[in-house]
């Protein structure tokens, strides 16, 4: 076995033992499973891609097994860690200070700390330029003002990366505006509210932060003045192949709950499982699977030789999401009413799997970075200008 199915089948049995028992009541409650979550980070599995040095094993790959693993028992869970390793987790990796990594890592990866990455704001999510919190300089400090909406783990955190413009900046374009601050719960001026009703993830809080003159030293400056927006562009690839990585996850499992039923549920006196239209959603959603196994090979590959992934991460996100939703819809369809109602978890799937076409960054805007990189890229090969 390698490392890497020796890391999914740990998490695997983690899962079973410490989640699956209570999943559907936590999901009936709407509560975040904050003991295993806690756990989890403990026994290594939930921030494992950060080096050695921050506490994983640098395993990026089998990272994105274990996420698929979690994408199998529960999605909010899923989001949740991810919101703390990868969201908050990553972008300190990325654009933090040795000072940052050591002070905020550390918390993060052994989960005593929770971790949240705030862009969304009550005014829109999609335009990261068009960010309305604020940060004005005061000497060594700045000053931060604004609301953020739609927070993953905000009720919870104890860590946020915060994205704020600056103000009365003098740059020529708005992505030369951004900063992204590191800011800690209790700081003075820095609330969250309670967690947000929402459609599905309801094991993940959900929430809004508001800043109110929010005081903070330069030295919780994330990455350069100005570069936030433009860091940003480089996290979310990988974000978004790693959130991808639990929806493989989920599409595996909705094709094993399909089958199963089919083959036990008895109409017109034999299994479903032998008629020719349930066979058809069976095939639709499996040969698309295997087709995006390939693909998300490819970007795997990618991301392990350390090359740009901004194209394929996109294409990852948009078609894996798509298919997850739909993969959802023909299994409802294929357990009718019992697929339906509470008890049979794929509605539950479904409502979870919505939220993949909305949260780090629309389909629709998945399709504009796919056009932009295509175009691109068809220009340089032809040789024209744009
Ligand atoms: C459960 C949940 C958890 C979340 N967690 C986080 C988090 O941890 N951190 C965070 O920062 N955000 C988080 N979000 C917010 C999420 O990323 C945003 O909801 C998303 O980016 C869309 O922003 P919006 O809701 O403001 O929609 P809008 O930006 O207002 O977009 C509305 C609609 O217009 C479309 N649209 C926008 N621009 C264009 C365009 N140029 N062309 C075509 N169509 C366009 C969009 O695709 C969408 O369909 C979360 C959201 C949810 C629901």
């Amino acid at each position: 076995m390698t490392s890497q199915n020796m890391m999914q089948e740990h998490v695997r049995k983690f899962l079973a033992a410490e989640l699956l028992p209570n999943v559907d009541q936590l999901n009936e409650d709407g509560v975040f499973p904050e003991k295993v979550f806690r756990s989890y980070f403990k026994a290594g599995f939930g921030a494992s891609f950060f080096p050695e040095e921050w506490g994983g094993d640098g395993d990026i790959l089998g990272y994105l097994d274990a996420a698929a693993e979690m994408g199998r028992v529960d999605l909010g869970f899923a989001l949740s860690v991810m919101a703390s390793s990868v969201l908050f987790g990553n972008n300190v990796l990325l654009h933090g200070t040795d000072e940052q990594k050591k002070k905020y890592l550390p918390g993060i990866s052994d989960g005593t700390k929770i971790g949240c990455w705030a862009l969304t704001e009550p005014s829109g999510g999609s335009d990261a330029v068009g960010t309305k919190s604020t940060c004005e300089k005061d000497g060594d400090h700045y000053v931060l003002n604004g609301s953020k909406t739609f927070i993953t783990n905000a009720p919870v955190a104890d860590y946020f990366v915060m994205l704020t413009r600056l103000k009365d900046s003098t740059a020529k374009s708005g992505f030369e505006t951004g900063c992204a601050f590191l800011l800690e719960k209790g700081m003075k001026g820095l609330t969250t509210g309670q967690p947000l009703k929402k459609m599905g993830h309801k094991t993940s809080p959900t929430g809004e932060i508001f800043m109110e003159n929010v005081r903070v030293h330069k030295s919780q400056l994330l990455g350069a003045e100005g570069r936030a927006f433009l860091d940003m562009k480089k996290s979310l690839d990988f974000e978004r192949a790693s959130f991808s990585g639990i929806g493989m996850g989920i599409i595996d499992e909705l094709i094993n709950i399909m089958v199963k039923y089919a083959a036990a549920r008895q109409v017109f006196g034999k299994p479903i499982l032998e008629y020719q239209l349930i066979q058809e959603k069976i095939a639709e959603i499996s040969a698309q699977f295997e087709v995006m196994k390939c693909y998300t090979q490819l970007v795997r590959d990618k991301i392990s030789r350390g090359e740009r992934i901004t194209k394929e991460a996109a294409i990852v996100k948009l078609l894996l999401s798509r298919l997850g939703v739909r993969a959802a819809d023909q299994a409802i369809q294929v357990l009718g009413g019992y697929g339906y109602m509470t008890e049979y978890k794929v509605e539950r799937i479904y409502r979870d799997m919505k939220l993949y076409e909305i949260g780090g960054g629309t389909s629709e805007i998945q399709q504009l970075i796919i056009a932009k990189e295509t175009i691109k890229e068809y220009i340089n090969k032809q040789g024209v200008m744009a």
